[in-house]
């Protein structure tokens, strides 16, 4: 068994998304072995016009997808359906459909537009400083809607830009603040740690970003984000350290009536005058 004590996953990929592998039924197994109390599958959301179809499954997959899932309730281990999103404007009454189909809502953005309609991705290219404010505003677009329940990775860009620099901190104190503001937990993501580390460190999670994530009181959450199913806990002892150490606002998901909720986990809550609500999130005196 890993030592970690967060017994949970809700960021969980399959053969489903097109660059992972394994069935639902194979992490639904793995789940149950490595004693998880909470397994969530968060596909990468695909777009009814295909778009950014290369990277996820095809729309008409949805269905199969949801149903796999949907089919595993009942057992022992509590599980969930959802997906992760990059939210675009455009698309907002697909995604507020969306919500209301489903138990949970990730957004991330794995894919930043530049003015002339092209894109770039932290994952492959080398980000400018104008990449990074647009990053900025694609995310807080996102959480404006307010159908997120939680934000895959906010650190990305570090993984596409060398320096901790004026901009980066910047928008990482934007988008810290944001999340504050809205009770919105933010992912320590343990998949950057078997990433490429093209500027000779971790791309993510980066350490200077969560260490403001402390100093502004934010809470998170842990993922692995596996794409495949040896990866399902993998490294989950390495980020609730760091986590830890950081002594950051630990947050765990449960699904008391099939939706979302946040509590806080113990012996990390910081502040004497902050109570939960019944649905978790913070209540402060
Ligand atoms: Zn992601
Ligand atoms: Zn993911």
């Amino acid at each position: 068994m890993s030592p970690f004590t967060e017994k949970y996953n809700i960021h969980t990929h399959s053969f489903y998304c097109g660059h992972g592998s394994g069935t639902i039924s194979d992490y639904f197994r793995e789940g149950l072995r490595q004693g998880l109390e909470t397994l969530g599958f968060s596909e990468h959301c695909p777009f009814p016009d295909g778009f950014l179809s290369r990277s996820r499954m095809d729309y008409g997959m949805r269905t199969s997808y949801e149903s796999d899932v949907r089919s595993l309730k009942g057992g022992a281990m509590t599980v969930a359906l959802g997906y992760e999103c990059d939210y675009f404007p455009k698309y907002k009454a697909y995604f507020e459909d969306l919500r209301g189909s489903v138990d949970y809502l990730i957004t991330g953005t794995h894919f930043i537009i530049r003015p002339d309609g092209s894109r770039v991705s932290p994952f492959s290219d080398r980000l400018t400083q104008d990449d990074l404010l647009r990053y900025r505003d694609q995310l807080l677009a996102a959480l404006d809607t307010g159908l997120f329940d939680c934000i895959a990775h906010p650190d990305l860009y570090m993984a596409g830009y060398s320096d901790w620099d004026e901009t980066a901190q910047g928008i990482a104190r934007e988008i810290i603040s944001a999340a504050v503001s809205r009770d919105l937990p933010l992912e320590v993501n343990a998949n950057g740690l078997l990433k490429p580390r093209p500027f000779g460190r971790v791309p993510y999670p980066y350490g200077p970003f969560f260490d403001l994530v402390h100093e502004l009181g934010a809470p998170v959450f842990l993922s692995t984000d596996a794409h495949k199913v040896a990866n399902l806990v993998r490294n989950r002892d390495v980020i609730e350290d760091f986590a830890r150490s950081r002594r950051l606002r630990l947050l765990r998901p449960s699904f008391p009536d099939g939706q979302l909720c946040w509590t806080a986990s113990e012996g990390t809550w910081r502040g004497e005058g902050e109570t939960l609500t019944a649905c978790g999130v913070a209540e402060r005196q």
